[in-house]
């Protein structure tokens, strides 16, 4: 019989605020979405410039859309304090680089949330914005920056890739709309299991068509070769 051991209740860590360094200090919790209000955890006094002590000025709020939980969008009020330097009258902001990339709408746990809702969930733009409660736009281009970061500008992703299939999915079954997308999948293991001294045959389902490519991997560009 397995120990289960259990901690008290912590709104911080359910959230995973702690991760990200803040602190909640209020919810309100509404039919159709929840906010959590937040502070940093590590105020930010010491000044970046001179290193003497800072003094709180006043705050600022940021809204940000978080992971959903409880099957409704979940939105982050962070209060950001501003400080002003003591001694050269340096005035700054709280760090929020853990909890958002600037300008950034999502928090840095709500983005990958998105873009694996819609590339492994086959989830709509639409659907994913409802379920971070932003707008379309906003949710897309998460959606696209992040897919552009993790999936095309990182070059180690087609380290080992040597034979690519490329197979024409029917992703949508409905009379409307586009519903035919490429889909472009590495086969280098099935390729290596039927040239290995077993001459094991490809994995039954494996039907894809398979062509032979060159990787260029300084610029993530593939020649058919
Ligand atoms: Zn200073």
């Amino acid at each position: 019989m397995s120990h289960v051991t259990f901690s008290a209740p912590d709104l911080d860590s359910f959230c995973q605020l702690d991760k990200m360094g803040l602190r909640a200090t209020g919810q309100q919790i509404c039919d159709d979405h929840s906010v959590i209000e937040a502070v940093t955890r590590d105020p930010d006094r010491w000044c970046r410039t001179c290193g003497a002590l800072g003094v709180a000025r006043d705050t600022e709020v940021r809204r940000l859309a978080h992971v959903p939980l409880g099957w409704r969008p979940t939105i982050l009020l962070v209060r950001v304090r501003r400080y002003r330097c003591q001694a050269c009258g340096k005035v700054w902001r709280e760090d929020l680089s853990k909890v958002a990339a600037p300008r950034s709408k999502l928090t840095r746990q709500a983005v990958p949330r998105a873009l694996k809702s819609v590339v492994l969930d086959r989830l709509t733009i639409a659907r994913v914005a409802a379920n971070l409660g932003v707008a379309w736009h906003t949710a897309n281009r998460a959606v696209l920056d992040a897919g552009r970061e993790l999936l095309i500008s990182d070059a180690s992703g087609f380290d080992g890739v040597e034979v690519i299939g490329v197979d024409e999915h029917a992703w949508r079954h409905t009379r409307f709309g586009s519903k035919w997308v490429t889909v472009v999948i590495d086969l280098t293991p099935v390729r290596d299991q039927t040239t290995s001294p077993d001459e094991k045959p490809p994995q039954a389902g494996v039907t894809h068509r398979t062509v032979n490519v060159q990787c260029t991997h300084g610029s993530n560009t593939l020649r058919l070769g």
